[in-house]
């Protein structure tokens, strides 16, 4: 799908071949056909109007994920969180170029809500992944910008429909372990994983429980050079913490391990335990009744996400919106009351 006529020649022939050529680009047949292939210039361009916000690209885009959804299903999906500076991308570096060497088609993708960016968002940084950027084998995908949480969650899900069609049998979901995106990214994955560093003491103190009941396993990174004691030490803390939790449906045990992604150390035994996890899930049926438990909640969601956005969006409820807001505020009006008529007012 190479292509490229200058925007701004005047020769007509030219004018119509880059008219074709855009035209090719939102082909609903073109790109599913390249994605089912395996083509990752038609993989990128679909992925590219998932994250449109015209209209007419997102109809293009259902079309696209309709016919893609039959191919799809086929990957492990492991989630991956952490704090900033946990060592996420060279975790994934290290991980991912491992997974690549045992003959994995790896697709990377992050979940980063715009709220919870600071300068850099994840995976959008180039300098980030440098070798995986660079393999056949994997393909690496920042986070759709400009959106919000239920957005970015929303354009994940259906990414990760296309990467699998294409031919990704391993998807990586990286999220920043701070706001809501590792409970989006935890309801799209087979295997969450949580990053942590060794700190003074204090490892414990300061996570999110429910982060820590979410976490299929722990791993603490940066155990190389002086670092290799705490963590060590940080590794039985969080061990016997996590025997505080009930198990896992199936009894899984959630495992806590050490790696350097510098070193790239205990990289393997990290993907000894996701498989063994996976294993036994699949055998006892988890495995299915999560990914189907995961696509009725998807359902709802996006239902719940198109009500609000239709409503927000209807031009008689903004131009009311504020009255009412007002309204309340003032104790003119109960909330109870205005909120009744503004559900009447879109309905009629
Ligand atoms: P992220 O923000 O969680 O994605 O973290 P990065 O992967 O960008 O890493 C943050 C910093 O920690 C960088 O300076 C890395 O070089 C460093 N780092 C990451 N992994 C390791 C590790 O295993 N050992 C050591 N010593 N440093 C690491």
């Amino acid at each position: 799908m190479s292509d490229q006529t200058p925007l701004h020649s005047t020769d007509p022939d030219n004018a119509k071949r880059y008219r074709e050529q855009r035209a090719r680009k939102t082909d609903p047949e073109l790109l599913i056909s390249g994605i089912l292939q395996g083509d990752r210039v038609a993989l990128s361009r679909a992925i590219t109007l998932i994250e449109s916000k015209k209209a007419s690209h997102r109809e293009v885009a259902n079309t696209i994920i309709n016919a893609c959804l039959p191919h799809a299903s086929r990957s492990v999906r492991i989630g991956i969180t952490g704090v900033p500076g946990v060592g996420k991308s060279s975790f994934i570096e290290a991980f991912g170029k491992y997974l690549v060497r045992q003959g994995k088609k790896l697709a990377v993708l992050a979940v980063d809500p715009s709220s919870t960016r600071t300068h850099g968002s994840i995976l959008g940084d180039k300098t980030r992944m440098q070798d995986l950027v660079l393999s056949e084998d994997a393909f690496i995908r920042p986070s759709p910008s400009g959106e919000t949480a239920g957005g970015v969650a929303r354009k994940t899900r259906e990414t990760i429909i296309l990467c699998e069609a294409a031919g990704f049998d391993t998807v990586i979901i990286e999220t920043v372990g701070v706001g809501q995106g590792e409970l989006a990214v935890h309801s799209m994955v087979d295997f969450f994983l949580l990053l942590k560093l060794a700190g003074a003491g204090d490892e414990l103190q300061g996570i999110k429980r429910g982060i820590m009941e979410m976490a299929d396993s722990v791993v603490i990174n940066k155990c190389d050079g002086t670092n290799v004691k705490p963590a060590k030490k940080a590794q039985g803390e969080f061990k016997r913490a996590l025997h505080l939790y009930p198990p896992k449906p199936g009894g899984w045990q959630p495992e806590v391990l050490t790696a350097s992604a510098l070193e790239e150390t205990g990289i393997e035994a990290v993907w000894h335990t996701i498989s063994e996890c996976l294993v036994l899930r699949r055998k006892q049926g988890i495995f299915e009744t999560n990914r189907r438990e995961q696509n009725r909640m998807w359902l709802r969601n996006t239902i719940e996400d198109q009500l609000l956005s239709d409503f927000y969006g209807d031009p008689k409820i903004r131009a009311a919106f504020e009255e009412q807001l007002t309204a309340v505020e003032n104790n003119t009006v109960s909330p109870f009351a205005a909120a009744q008529y503004l559900l009447g007012l879109s309905r009629q």
